[in-house]
């Protein structure tokens, strides 16, 4: 437990860690370094692979990403694909509806970009000096004192920092060090995904696809170079994990073993090893993300259900009002204390509407009820999307 006191004196800080160079960390990673700051990142990978899944990026998450680093949108796109089109289908593979991508950039300036979660690490990671990552450092815990923090990891391994960045995602050991708080919390459905390099029929480059069934569905993602990525997900109220991959790619092909031949034909020719099985989890919001000089930010912080698409996209506005709030004190409760000021409220309204959505996807039209959150918030759903996608990242 921590041992710190609070002081309110003014308190210079040179070293940073953050623990985690996933998607987060990574980008909390090169705003802090362009405020002057030495800035170390901790990963317990032991090295960066092709994994994860695609996933959305949507108009908010640009916006800080181009904030966090001007242009980098551009080089996102450049292996990724920016969606023309929508297209809803029935598990036979059959286009139901289209509807317009570009709606997102005629109302908010940006578009909806598909890319691979792997490729957008890659891209973050070549921003931060390879010299500041360090791999294969699993984090177990953290003490701290009036003067700074002593992380300890797997092998006997502490470094001294005088500010802590949780950026360890939905298992974080951050926060269980700090609140010892619930574990994840499974919210019902189950979860298969993977990326594969392939030609198929059923999308064009530019398009994203919605497989609409029953108590089940799948998502296609074109993420760019030719990859598809396919996610799929089933109302499952009990979980249990399959023994080994090859296993999981025949559940999968079992589950969907009266779709249509090009949607089956995508899940068999996939190496079962590339599939990740998942249990869908979020965590419950938090009343406060920091203690002394360790802060969460990210999945650690406030994990999200995927339902909005907005587990990553809220990381991002995590990392620019914390820069933010680093760029305007000088006193690390200060900073802290204004940074979850900023975010708590909005991030518990997203995870408690994310929960939510997470279960409509599996009902009709008419099992649907209405939603409390947006009750409570005397929203409709635009105006909610409105909210969202209009974020403004402070100027850093
Ligand atoms: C490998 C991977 C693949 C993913 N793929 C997808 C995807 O395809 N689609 C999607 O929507 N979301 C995906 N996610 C989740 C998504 O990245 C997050 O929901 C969101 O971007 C918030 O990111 P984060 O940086 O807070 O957490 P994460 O992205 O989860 O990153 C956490 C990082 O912390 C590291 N870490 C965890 N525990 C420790 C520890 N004790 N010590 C040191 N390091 C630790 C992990 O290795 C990871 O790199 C993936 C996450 C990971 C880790």
């Amino acid at each position: 437990m921590s041992t710190y006191t609070n002081t309110q004196e003014v308190i210079q800080i040179n070293k940073i860690a953050i623990i985690g160079a996933g998607l987060g960390g990574l980008a909390c990673a090169i705003a802090l370094q362009k405020l002057g700051y030495d800035v170390q990142v901790y990963d317990k990978a032991r090295d960066f692979r092709p994994v994860g899944a695609g996933f959305g990026l949507l108009p908010n998450g640009l916006r800080c990403l181009d904030a966090i680093e001007p242009g980098i949108v551009s080089l996102i796109k450049n292996s990724a694909c920016e969606v023309s089109q929508t297209v809803l289908k029935n598990n036979q593979g059959e286009t139901i509806r289209t509807t317009k991508g570009s709606r997102y950039t005629e109302k908010y300036g940006l578009p909806l970009i598909t890319v691979w979660w792997w490729h957008l690490q890659q891209i973050l990671a070549s921003k931060v000096p390879d010299n500041k990552i360090h791999l294969n450092h699993r984090c177990i815990g953290f003490t701290q004192d009036n003067d700074g923090i002593d992380i300890y990891f797997d092998g006997g391994k502490t470094v001294r920092a005088d500010l802590l960045i949780g950026a360890d995602g939905i298992n974080s050991a951050v926060r269980e060090t700090l609140f010892r708080d619930d574990k994840p919390r499974y919210l019902g459905d189950m979860s298969w995904r993977a990326v594969i390099k392939c030609d198929q029929e059923l999308l064009n480059r530019s398009e994203l696809g919605f497989v609409k069934s029953n108590r089940e569905f799948m998502y296609l993602l074109n993420v760019g170079d030719g990859h598809i990525s396919w996610l799929y997900r089933q109302l499952s109220p009990d979980f249990c994990l399959s023994p080994n991959a090859t296993e999981a790619k025949s559940q999968v092909l079992n589950k969907i073993a009266n779709w249509g031949k090009p949607l089956r034909h995508l899940v068999e020719m996939t190496p079962a090893e590339r599939i990740l099985e998942a249990p869908i989890c979020d965590r419950l919001p938090l009343e406060t993300w920091h203690q002394g000089r360790v802060t969460l930010l990210g999945d650690a912080a406030h994990a999200m259900a995927p339902a909005l698409a907005q587990g990553t996209n809220s990381t991002f506005e995590d990392v620019c009002e914390l820069a933010w709030c680093f760029s305007h004190y000088k006193n690390i409760s200060e900073a802290l204390t204004n940074y979850e000021r900023r975010r708590i409220e909005s991030t518990t309204i997203i995870q408690n509407r994310s929960a939510e959505g997470e279960m409509d996807y599996y009902k009709t039209e008419e099992e649907k009820s209405p939603s409390l959150v947006l009750q409570q918030l005397q929203m409709n759903s635009e105006e909610f999307q409105n909210w969202i996608f209009s974020y403004q990242p402070p100027i850093i």
